[in-house]
């Protein structure tokens, strides 16, 4: 429960219809894309900057926790809101405020969704690079707090490397801004790189400056099918290592294939593991650029390599990385969605003894993603409570396999409630007080977002 002086001064800084303390609102915004969930007291939705800083005043004079919230899409329970308070929804802070193209950049409220401003920028000519597969439905706000990304952060980078500033609120209600509306900055601590991906517990992002990347004219899909995951890890090693590096380059195993053809039909091939690669660039010097990618692609191992000649054979390639995500759930609606990274050197060994652990623990994992990063989406699929509890004592030996091939946890979803336990495997003692001195900085009272991120 919320103090009524609290109730008072939100009735007065919220409309009506942008409040709700209802059953039905405050489980509608309990839980999020984890599973996990827990009641807030109340929900908001601002459609300004002044009112995010009125409201954190508010919720501080009360010690009361505030939790940001996009669209809840993310996978690691970073909105659940595990000791109450205030959600602050910011669906309705959804204006493209400038687009500007001589300048590479778009300033944007944080509730924009990102397929939107993906729409927005084409008639200019440009897109943002961070490519979600879930961009239809997650808002940049979300994409910033979690770095979230894609296929093309081989080529082009993560919020981190396409953000020039913000503006936000921190856990003393005071605004901010930082970062450059330029290209070009050196001017004191690199804040805006600080609060990308820190999941909330920072800071309330109210406004981005975004950098943009002019839309290459067109695009080439390859499709390579390996003996082995082994031969497949060498491959990726190889295509990285040469000056052509692709916008997309994605790894799917073997049990992953199986199942997306059982899923799928004969369009997906059975085969030990498949690359998908994509280049970009204009239409004139693609040839030489899936030259020297098929180049390096080919080698011990490699059973075919396609590529595609038109739009319709883009989409028969990837039928297989389409087929996957429905045929997980269906084998287990309770799967564990890991992300974890390593060098991409260490891509073999990763794979390995994944397999490895996934045959000691009689755990059926499927393993795929975005190799090109060393990025792989390790899911564990269990089947009923037991094969759950072998999973989860599977996750730890997952994780300790990474870190000993100079990996870390998460790639793109970040760390929310379900991997805070596992930081001190990932960051060092004096890193994590680090971490919390800065959290400190920011957030005094430890008022956003409870309960995430550090342990
Ligand atoms: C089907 C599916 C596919 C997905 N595919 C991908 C993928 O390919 N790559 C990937 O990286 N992720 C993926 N995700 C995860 C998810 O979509 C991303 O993490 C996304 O960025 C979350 O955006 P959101 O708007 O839903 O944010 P939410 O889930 O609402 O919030 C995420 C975090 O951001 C914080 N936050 C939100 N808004 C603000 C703000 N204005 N200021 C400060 N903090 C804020 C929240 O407190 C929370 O910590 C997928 C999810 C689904 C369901």
């Amino acid at each position: 429960m919320i103090p009524d002086a609290l109730l008072d001064s939100l009735n007065h800084l919220f409309a009506a219809d942008a409040i709700s303390i209802a059953d039905a609102e405050r489980i509608a915004y309990s839980y999020d894309n984890s599973r996990q969930h827990a009641l807030p007291d109340a929900v908001v939705f601002p459609t300004e900057h002044a009112q995010v800083e009125s409201l954190v005043h508010a919720c501080r004079e009360h010690r009361v926790p505030v939790i940001a919230r996009g669209r809840g899409s993310n996978t690691t329970g970073a909105t659940v809101p595990v000791d109450g308070g205030v959600v602050v929804s910011f669906e309705r802070m959804n204006r493209i405020l400038r687009i500007d193209p001589d300048n590479r950049m778009a300033v944007v409220e944080p509730g924009v969704l990102n397929g939107d401003l993906q729409q927005a920028l084409l008639p200019h000519g440009f897109f943002w690079p961070p490519d979600p597969s879930s961009a239809p439905w997650c808002t940049i706000g979300g994409n910033l707090a979690c770095n979230s990304a894609g296929p093309r952060t081989v080529k082009y980078g993560s919020p981190r490397e396409n953000t020039l500033g913000l503006r936000a609120v921190s856990g003393t209600g005071e605004g901010f801004r930082c970062g450059t509306y330029t290209s070009k900055g050196a001017t004191g601590y690199d804040l805006t790189r600080l609060l990308i991906g820190s999941e909330g517990t920072l800071a309330m992002i109210t406004e981005a400056t975004l950098k943009l990347t002019p839309k290459p004219s067109a695009i080439r899909t390859l499709r390579a099918t390996y003996r082995d995951v082994g031969a497949a890890a060498r491959a990726v090693a190889r295509i990285m290592a040469q000056p052509v590096t692709p916008c997309a380059l994605e790894f799917i195993d073997d049990v992953a294939l199986r199942l997306a053809h059982d899923h799928g039909g004969d369009s997906v091939p059975l085969a030990g593991a498949l690359l998908m690669i994509e280049v970009d660039g204009e239409e004139a010097t693609l040839p030489s650029a899936v030259e020297a990618v098929s180049r390096a692609a080919r080698g011990e191992g490699l059973e075919e390599l396609r590529v595609a000649e038109t739009a319709a054979e883009t989409q028969a390639l990837w039928s297989a990385r389409k087929a996957l995500s429905p045929a997980q759930r269906r084998i287990s609606p309770n799967k564990i969605n890991e992300d974890v990274v390593v060098p991409v050197s260490h891509l073999p060994e990763l794979v390995d003894g994944i397999k490895r652990l996934s045959a000691k623990h009689d755990v059926l994992i499927v393993t795929f993603g975005h190799a090109g990063n060393g990025n792989l989406h390790v899911n564990l699929l269990p089947r009923d409570d037991a094969e759950r509890e072998r999973a989860h004592a599977c996750l730890a030996e997952v994780f300790a396999l990474v870190m000993s091939l100079e990996g870390t946890l998460s790639g793109e979803h970040g760390i929310g409630m379900v991997k805070r336990e596992f930081m001190p495997l990932a960051l060092e003692p004096n890193t994590l007080a680090l971490m919390r001195n800065v959290k400190a900085a920011f957030d005094p009272d430890g008022i956003l977002n409870p309960g995430k991120l550090l342990p």
